[in-house]
Order: structure tokens, then sequence, then C-alpha cells
């Protein structure tokens, strides 16, 4: 086993917890720190995959998720305007585990939080890292309020605007805007929803997922709109129900609905692939910080709970950090890839007016790569 003794994780997000719980499960002793206060995550649902389901079942949790979030077999397909299309019967990937689902994020946030405290991990909130210096055996950390400490291992898992990324990894690039925008919308389940829904055959995608037993979020696509400042509350309203004009069924139903006071929000997407390596001595990249993409596989928070699991794994097996280190890169870099480069593939052939055909086989080919294991 490599020797670690105590690491320091910078992001208290989907990454930086999994990896902060996989850490202490291997009696290392783990510092997470997160920049925000509070700690809190906003409040959509996220759609976990067969995938993504599996990698919280490696890591412990799929029973919480099983019964605070919505499971389900698969998803129906729809036009549009409400047509029903076909019924998606998605196999599940490992006895025992459900086929996919949703979750509120603040749930699926507060399941990892509380692993989180229950293994005495410690965590400190408000703050980031400000300098870091990779000396002999490890990290030589200042924090923002001007303490410092040595580290084994210094884990930048703090997402898109990573601060590890920037001050140890200047070389690297900002993720870059690819074209669209996502509009999403938490509100109560439409009566006539059974399942996932998803709606082709307009230039906006949308699909619906339920997230609880009263819950459900809305997303949709589109072009991104260049703007000075963010949309207000107002603005969000009136221009998802008017982007939802034409759409019927759950999605419709949302439309005629919707009231001011759910919660909406719009956002550009971004996504970039880091090249390797994703470790420069003991500071190394998990998460968002290195392989950060759009939704159009549901994948991202998948693809973060799996590297951070491997990332452990290998340093654990491997007989020196540098090996481990190498061996994470190695076994995540393709997979990786394969889901930022094929979620931006996708979003370009939406933005040209793909066929729905093509654009199902290019994710249901990514889909079915990402049900091998990892
Ligand atoms: C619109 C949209 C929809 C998505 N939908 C899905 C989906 O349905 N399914 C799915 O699997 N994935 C989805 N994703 C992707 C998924 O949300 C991310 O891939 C996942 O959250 C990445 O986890 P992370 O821990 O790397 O980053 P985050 O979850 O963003 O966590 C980062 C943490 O770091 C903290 N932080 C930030 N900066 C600093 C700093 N400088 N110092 C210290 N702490 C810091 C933050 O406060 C936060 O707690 C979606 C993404 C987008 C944009």
């Amino acid at each position: 086993m490599a020797n670690i003794g105590r690491v320091l994780i910078v992001g208290g997000g989907i990454a930086g917890m999994s990896a902060s719980i996989r850490f202490r499960e291997q009696g290392i002793a783990v510092d997470l720190i997160d920049l925000d206060p509070e700690w809190r995550v906003y409040g959509a649902g996220i759609t976990i995959t067969g995938p993504t389901l599996r990698a919280y079942k490696r890591l412990g949790l799929i029973e919480a998720i099983k019964t605070q979030g919505c499971i389900s077999n698969g998803a129906s397909i729809f036009r549009f305007d409400g047509i029903h299309l076909q019924d998606l019967d998605e196999p599940a990937l490992e006895e025992g585990l459900p086929a996919t689902g949703g979750i509120m994020r603040p749930v699926l946030h507060r399941i990892m939080q509380e692993r989180v405290k229950e293994l005495g991990i410690d965590v400190r909130l408000g703050l980031t890292v400000s300098a870091l210096e990779n000396v002999d055996q490890g990290v030589n950390v200042t924090l923002s309020n001007g303490t410092s400490a040595f580290y084994d291992l210094v884990v930048g898992a703090d997402s898109i605007n990573s601060s590890v990324r920037t001050i140890a990894f200047p070389h690297m690039s900002e993720a870059v805007h690819t074209g669209q925008g996502c509009w999403r919308i938490s509100i109560a389940r439409p009566p006539m929803l059974e399942r996932g829904e998803m709606y082709f055959g307009h230039q906006f995608p949308a699909g619906i997922t339920p997230c609880a037993k009263d819950k459900v979020y809305l997303w949709m696509l589109t072009p991104h709109i260049r703007r000075e400042r963010h949309f207000n509350e107002t603005e969000l309203f009136d221009n998802l129900k008017a982007n939802l004009g034409p759409f019927g069924n759950s999605a419709g139903w949302i439309r005629d609905n919707m009231q001011l006071t759910d919660w909406i929000n719009y956002r550009p997407l971004v996504a970039v692939l880091q090249p390797k390596p994703w470790n420069v001595g003991r500071i190394v990249l998990l998460g968002d910080a290195v392989h950060a993409t759009t939704p159009h596989l549901a994948s991202g928070a998948g693809i973060a709970v799996e590297s951070a699991l491997v990332l452990v794994d290998e340093l654990v097996a491997a007989p020196s950090v540098n090996e481990g280190l190498t061996a994470y890169q190695e076994r995540r870099y393709h997979r990786c890839h394969d889901v930022v480069e094929t979620s931006i593939a996708v979003g370009k052939l939406q933005l040209e007016g793909g066929s729905p055909d093509q654009i199902g086989s290019m994710i249901g080919g990514a889909l079915h790569r990402l049900a091998e294991d990892f």
C-alpha cells in the first residue's frame, strides 16, 4: 500500500465526499474543506443512471438512495407534443441494483454528508487553498484563513473553476461553452407520469426525472442565450413556460401548472477533459475539476464517484503513491474521455438539427459502453 497517512480533500461535492468516505474507510485520516460556509447544494434533481447506481453501491450508499430517491426500470419516449413513441426498459447492471433513477440533489448530498460525519472526517467550511507547494513525500498547504499544514496528498475536487487546478496546473484550460444551455425546474409530480420521460422531435430536447414520490425535475436544452446579466425569477419562469408551449403529456402539465415559487434555473453548458497527467507530484485532480461534462448522458456525477473509488483503490493497491496516481489516470482517462466527448458531440448534433435516430444511437452507444464495469 502507498504510504499515505493524511489527505486533504478540497471541495465537498459528489467527488470530494466520495473520495473522503473511501479514504477514511481505508483508515486514512482525511481533512475535507469546502468554500461554501454552509456546505449547500442547490435545489434541482439529478438523474442517477445504472452505472451511477453501481458506483454508489460500491460506496455503500445504495440503500439510502433507493429509499430516499426514486428508482425505476426504464423511461418512456414521447414525441414533443405528447404522442407516446416507445418504452425503454433498461436492464439492471447487477443483481439487486435498480436499473435507473433520480433523487433531489439536497437529499443525495445529505446522504453523503451523513456518512462523512459518521466516519468522523474533519470537515472545515468557508475555506479554500491559497498556496500549494510539492515537497519531498507531500505537500505544504496554505489555506485561505492563513493557516498552513503538511499533507501526504492533496485532492482537488473543487469543480469546474478549481482553485487547486489554477494554482498547481496553470497549463490546463478552463471549461469551454458548448453552445447550449440547460433549463431545469423542480416541481410536483405530474399525475399522469409513471416513470422517467423523454421528449424528442422538437429543436429543444427535454425530459422529466422522478426524484421522490411527489417530486420531479424537468430539463430542457436550448441554444445558449448570451446575455449581459442572469435571468431574474420572472424571466426564468416566462422563458421556460414559453419554451414548453408546444409540448404535451407531462411536460405540458408542467407548463400549465408551474408557479413562480418553483425552483427554476438556467445554466450555460460547459465541458472540458483535461490532458494527462492529472497529478503534479502529490497534488491530484478529481471530478469536474478534471473531467467536466454536459448532462447529455446524465453521467457527470457517476464518473465523479467512479473516479473517487478508483483513485483510492489504486493508491491502496500500489507500492508507491506515484504508481497509484498513474494507475488511477490510466484506468479513468478513456472512460471519462468517452463521456465528455460523446456528450459534447450529442450537443453539437442537437444544435445542427440531427435526427432523433442519430442522436439516440449516439447516446445509446455511450450508455452501453458505460454499462461495462469500471
Ligand atoms: C445542468 C447540469 C445538469 C446535470 N445533471 C446531471 C445528472 O442528471 N446526472 C449526473 O450524473 N450528472 C449531472 N450533472 C453533472 C454533475 O452535477 C457533476 O458532474 C458533479 O456534480 C461533479 O461533482 P464534483 O464533486 O466534481 O463537483 P460539485 O458537485 O460541483 O462539487 C464541488 C464542491 O467544491 C466546492 N468548491 C468549489 N470551489 C471551491 C474552492 N475553490 N475551494 C473549495 N471548495 C470549492 C463547492 O462548494 C462544491 O461543494 C449535471 C451538470 C449540469 C451542469
